[in-house]
């Protein structure tokens, strides 16, 4: 194996062991994506020169006995999350020249913790989308198939860690961003509670949705970054002060005598025969592990998809009115004056799906509307989180399947709108109700193209959502295998 192939724990013992170094381990990183980015296309930058002078601070450190997990890890960053000096262009032409003057939270955590960061990764436009084809910077491609899409929003990070092009990587999700783009890709993806990871330098999508997460390549990493990512932060006014447990000690503990509820909503019509029949055949894994399936109900998951639409969409309009053009980002050239420059900026800085969110928001908020829309889609979404309350009282965890259908082609639903946004179907509900939630693969269709299955945990249960997800991992024992690129 090579080094770029390996997870954070194992390369983390190796640079302990001082087996390797950090600009081993980044140098063999960045000789994969000189041969494979041409292909895949994860990433919009790339930080080359910064992440060898990391990776040398780093072995610095390690030679000092300063090796915390993540020292010198290349990892890479959702095009989302602000970092100083860097260009950060949320996959907008909006924001195509914006060089951030101060860093997100979650990034001074990761270079606290030493890690090296390889570049700033391909998403849907302001990361509304479900396949990174809204992207300003062009489509990404899945690693298992390059005529097909990674997922989105975050598809180039899923991408990337599919692709070995680094350890691990940042994404974010508002309905589904990092569990669909981790299940089309074939790695694990975690999505915390709402409050859990500080949004601070995170750019707005929906306020009330979005959460930071990790893909990784299995999930005992996925406790690892979480270690680094959770916690309060004052800068975020919905960050909570919920004590942070160590995560990695839920990995490898089992879960016999748990019960683990099938919500009935969630394996109906729409669900491609192969991906049912991969989850189907995780939920007797589950089983085996000495876990007890329960069959639970989920009654306004019908709604979600509705809601979603009215809730995200009418926080967009609101978030995104601040790109006028005046403080920074893209401004059109050659206004005759500021009604116009407003005008002229927006409408060539936005993408037509952007531009689709913002009217759709626009009109659930407007006076004579904002009752029958957004507040009945708030109503119904207040009814969607009760409904997992009353499912975690007779379950520890809930599975599902992550997506309807392995990764689709490219440009395949560019058309239709409705069919990209079913791509989204399990996901969504999670991020209205504000639970935890992590995609896991499960296995392969017929043709080559990965499955994930989804575990859901109630608020806070992110150690929950890690021993399910690891015990089943290691009962799955899924065949390990690797994209032909
Ligand atoms: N695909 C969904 C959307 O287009 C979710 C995106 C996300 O989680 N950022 O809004």
């Amino acid at each position: 194996m090579e080094l770029h192939q390996l997870t954070i724990h194992e390369l983390s013992e190796k640079l302990r062991s001082k087996e390797t170094s950090s600009e081993e381990i980044t140098a063999s990183t960045f000789g994969r994506i000189d041969a494979v980015e041409k292909d895949v296309h994860a990433y919009i930058t790339l930080m080359k020169e910064t992440a060898f002078a990391e990776a040398k601070r780093a072995d610095e450190a390690i030679k000092k006995g300063e090796c915390g997990v993540l020292t010198g890890i290349p990892i890479a960053l959702k095009d989302i999350v602000c970092t100083k000096g860097t260009l950060t262009t949320c996959g907008s032409r909006m924001l195509s020249n914006f060089i951030p003057p101060y860093d997100a939270a979650v990034i001074e955590k990761l270079r606290a913790a030493g890690a090296v960061f390889t570049g700033k990764t391909n998403m849907d436009e302001f990361a509304m989308g479900s396949s990174t084809e809204t992207s300003f910077y062009g489509t990404s491609r899945n690693p298992w198939d390059l005529e097909r899409i990674p997922g989105g929003s975050s598809g180039g990070s899923a991408a990337a860690v599919a692709a070995d092009e680094c350890i691990a990587s940042i994404g974010s999700d508002t309905g589904g961003s990092i569990r669909q783009p981790a299940a089309l890709c074939g790695v694990v993806g975690l999505k915390p509670t709402y409050g859990r990871v500080s949004r601070f330098g995170l750019i707005a999508f929906a306020s009330s949705l979005d959460q930071i997460g990790p893909f990784t390549k299995d999930v005992e990493d996925a406790a690892i970054m979480m270690n680094v990512l959770a916690g309060y932060d004052n800068r975020d006014s919905t960050s909570s002060i919920e004590e942070v447990p160590d995560y990695r000690q839920f990995i490898g503990k089992g879960i016999e005598g748990w019960a683990v509820g099938i919500p009935r909503e969630f394996f109906v019509g729409g669900l491609d025969p192969e991906v049912e029949k991969a989850v189907r055949q995780a939920v007797k894994t589950v089983e085996e592990a000495g876990a007890r399936c329960v069959e639970v109900s989920l009654p306004h998951t019908e709604y979600s998809l509705a809601v979603y639409y009215i809730v995200a969409p009418a926080e967009a309009s609101s978030n995104l009115a601040r790109y006028d053009g005046v403080k920074y980002g893209f401004r059109a050239p050659e206004s005759r004056d500021l009604l116009d420059m407003y005008k002229k900026t927006r409408s060539a800085g936005f993408g037509t799906e952007v531009k689709r969110r913002i009217m759709l928001g626009t009109y659930a908020l407007s006076s004579g509307y904002y009752d029958a829309y957004y507040k009945k889609a708030s109503q119904v979404r207040s009814l969607i989180k009760r409904d997992f309350d009353e499912a975690f009282t007779m379950c520890d965890a809930i599975i599902t399947p992550t997506t309807p259908t392995p990764a689709f082609r490219i440009g395949e639903k560019t058309g239709d709108p409705m069919q990209m946004y079913l791509s989204d179907l399990f996901t969504i509900s999670t991020n209205m109700a504000g639970i935890p939630g992590i995609s896991v693969p499960c296995g392969y269709s017929a043709s080559g193209l990965p499955i994930g299955v989804q575990f859901l945990a109630a608020h806070f249960q992110e150690g929950r959502l890690l021993q399910i997800a690891s015990a089943y991992e290691k009962q799955a024992n899924i065949e390990k295998r690797r994209p032909n690129l």
